[in-house]
């Protein structure tokens, strides 16, 4: 028996950091390998598993959620593979952590294969979790695992469209697959190229893939306690209150993450769509928040308010009527 190929799916989360928006995207997992050749679809690696039916164990204990989501995406697929849960001593596939303590930028999958090609046994190492770094953050971990799992299955890497087994990722999503929102990351885990690789090599059909995208964070919390009332003293003036909601809190990771605002605005009418512009909270979280809007005429008008998260995200409005009397 001899080591197979190493492939390491590595990226320096360090340099990751620093390094702009753009090169993010484009840093590969894989320094120091050739070019591949150019394909149009999942290329295979050159061993294979003598039944898809393969005992893991994990001993990256404080990544078992992601691990199980990882093995989960891959034992739905619809190819004939499954990943099941086994004894140390039963496991074929061990994941486990690299040695460090540090959130190293790589993993890698190694399986061990005699001249049939069929694989014995395989080790997949992941980085510490860090919710600090996309790549080592929850998300991260699901999508590098997943990608692992791909390789100890035997697929290689695919450059050419989106697909988990892009040579690069961004922590949120593979390389090549398109680009999504800030808040966003691609919790499809596998593109319908990956399970037709594993398809191609243990049988079964491509189910029908879920939606490819999922938010980091909560919807953004609507205000609550919302009263408008005509002031008498003010000509037109609308004195408006409610509360200050709590949002989800953005990952630590996401840098471009802002002030939370709140978007007050009121219209004759109907209600007044969203406003590009935000204003800032003068109270904390749970404090009543009170500004002045001003009707453009005598008659009913409504008060739409939103919150805004981190993301610059809007709440849904919370409304109010009030109606201004002819003078
Ligand atoms: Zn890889």
């Amino acid at each position: 028996m001899r080591a197979g190929r190493i492939l390491v799916l590595a990226l320096a989360a360090s340099l990751l950091l620093a390094a702009p928006a753009a090169a993010r995207e484009s840093r590969p997992f894989d320094g120091s390998a050739a070019a591949p050749p150019a394909h149009a679809s999942f290329k295979l690696a050159e061993w294979r598993w003598r039944t898809g039916r393969i005992p893991y164990f994990n001993a990256a204990r404080k990544s078992g959620k992601a691990v199980k989501q990882a093995v989960k995406a891959w034992n739905t697929s619809g190819a004939r593979v499954k990943f099941v849960r086994a004894s140390r001593s039963r496991a074929k596939l061990v994941i486990r952590y690299h040695a460090t303590r540090r959130c190293l930028g790589f993993a890698y999958a190694q399986p061990y294969y005699d001249q049939s090609r069929r694989v014995a046994r395989a080790e997949v190492v992941i980085p510490r979790p860090r919710a600090s770094n996309p790549f080592c953050s929850h998300w991260g971990q699901v999508l590098v695992i997943a990608h692992e799992l791909g390789h100890v299955l035997g697929l290689d890497h695919e450059s050419r469209r989106c697909a988990t087994m892009n040579p690069a990722t961004s922590g949120l999503k593979p390389s090549e697959c398109p680009e999504q929102a800030e808040w966003q990351w691609r919790c499809r885990l596998l593109e319908a190229d990956d399970v037709r690789g594993a398809v191609r090599i243990y049988g079964g059909k491509v189910k029908r893939r879920p939606k490819p995208l999922c938010d980091l964070a909560g919807p953004p919390a609507p205000v609550t306690g919302l009263t408008a009332a005509v002031n008498p003293d003010v000509f037109m003036g609308i004195d408006v209150s409610f509360t200050r909601p709590e949002q989800p809190k953005a990952p630590p990771f996401v840098s471009s993450a802002s002030q939370e605002t709140y978007d007050a605005a009121v219209a004759p009418g109907a209600c007044p769509p969203e406003s590009p512009y935000g204003a800032s909270w003068t109270v904390p979280v749970g404090g009543v928040q009170t500004t002045r809007l001003f009707g453009a005429g005598p008659g009913p008008h409504c008060v739409a308010v939103r919150a805004r998260d981190a993301f610059r995200r809007a709440s849904a409005p919370a409304t109010v009527t009030v109606v201004i009397p002819a003078p």
